[in-house]
């Protein structure tokens, strides 16, 4: 009779308690809708200071308009084995900015003001305020290769100068080919955006490019690397701290899945897709061989890792952040 009553007590006891914690609609325990993280993140390589501040996502949509060479049934398996959407793919934009103490070196600019991926991209001038970077600072500007999401934030809405006390970088190769309607051939994908964007942005400040070359040390602890391919001049770039390397490997590859397990798969903005893949093996054939560190413009936030050879291709290992401290890469 005892056992009875204490059993009964228990129960109504614990069914008390699970009704109490059943939040009511008009109780939320704090306000939903908060805002995300800041979009920058700090490290250190040798006595360098390295941020990379976003310009923002850019979706691609379907992956089967952008990744060719590949099945699109090819093409859901890998991005379902990897657990990533299949009918999307959206690119980061990571600029890296280097500050070597006596100079501050960013890496490609973004979309700048154009929309053709919508309204998430073109966020690099308010990243670099969340990130206390003033854009004066700016030394140099080094761009990897002349297409919209890289060469578009040089020239604000106004049509001045982002950098106005900086020096530019870029291949001649691709400043001639992407500023002259002649070159571009007629079925490249969003042909105006990337004609319009080039000259807007890289017409301006003709006068102050250095034009480099395959091999050369552009800055103190930069050096050039042609990787040709995705465009005519192509190209990433060694950056050397007392010893401590870190390869901005632009857009070697777009996609850290897509572009590496299966490296040969063409991308559909590639000038020549096949260069591009020969590019792509042997850079990444070097970077991982050497376990260098790498930073991929268009991987996931915010793409800082490494590579390794796997099977046929490639796998890709992103750091991990470190987020109480400006760490060691
Ligand atoms: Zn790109």
């Amino acid at each position: 009779m005892i056992l009875t009553n204490r059993r009964r007590f228990l129960t109504s006891t614990a069914a008390g308690a699970a009704a109490l914690a059943l939040p009511r609609r008009s109780q939320a325990k704090m306000p939903l809708g908060q805002p995300q993280a800041p979009y920058f993140y700090r490290f250190k390589l040798g006595s360098a200071e390295c941020t990379v501040v976003s310009d923002g996502q850019l979706p691609l949509g379907n992956p089967a308009n952008s990744f060719v060479k590949i099945t699109k049934e090819e093409i859901d398996t890998e991005l379902r084995d990897n657990f990533l959407p299949t009918n999307n793919a959206v690119l980061e934009q990571n600029i890296l900015v280097v500050n070597f103490g006596d100079r501050v070196v960013l890496f490609d600019t973004g979309m700048g003001t154009d929309a053709l991926f919508g309204d998430s991209t073109g966020k690099m001038l308010k990243t670099l305020q969340a990130a206390n970077i003033d854009p004066k600072s700016v030394d140099a500007v080094v761009m990897s290769h002349a297409h919209i999401d890289h060469c578009g934030g040089l020239i604000g809405a106004d049509g001045k100068r982002n950098f106005p006390n900086a020096q530019y970088f870029i291949g001649e190769a691709d400043f001639n080919y992407w500023t002259d309607d002649g070159t571009i051939p007629a079925n490249y994908p969003a042909r105006p955006h990337f004609l319009a964007q080039a000259r807007n942005n890289l017409l301006p400040v003709k006068d102050s490019i250095h034009f480099y070359k395959d091999n050369e040390q552009i800055l103190p602890g930069v050096t050039a690397l042609s990787a040709p391919g995705h465009t005519v001049s192509h190209t990433i770039f060694m950056i050397d701290v007392g010893g401590k390397q870190l390869c901005y490997i632009g857009d070697l590859a777009h996609h850290p899945v897509l572009l590496l397990e299966h490296p040969r798969t063409q991308f559909a903005y590639d000038t020549d897709a096949a260069q591009s893949a020969e590019s792509r093996v042997r850079m990444l054939t070097m970077l991982a061989s050497n376990r260098i560190p790498l930073l991929a413009y268009h991987f996931a936030w915010p793409g800082i890792g490494h590579v390794a050879t796997h099977n046929d291709g490639f796998v890709y290992f992103p750091a991990n952040p470190q987020m109480e401290t400006v760490g060691e890469l």
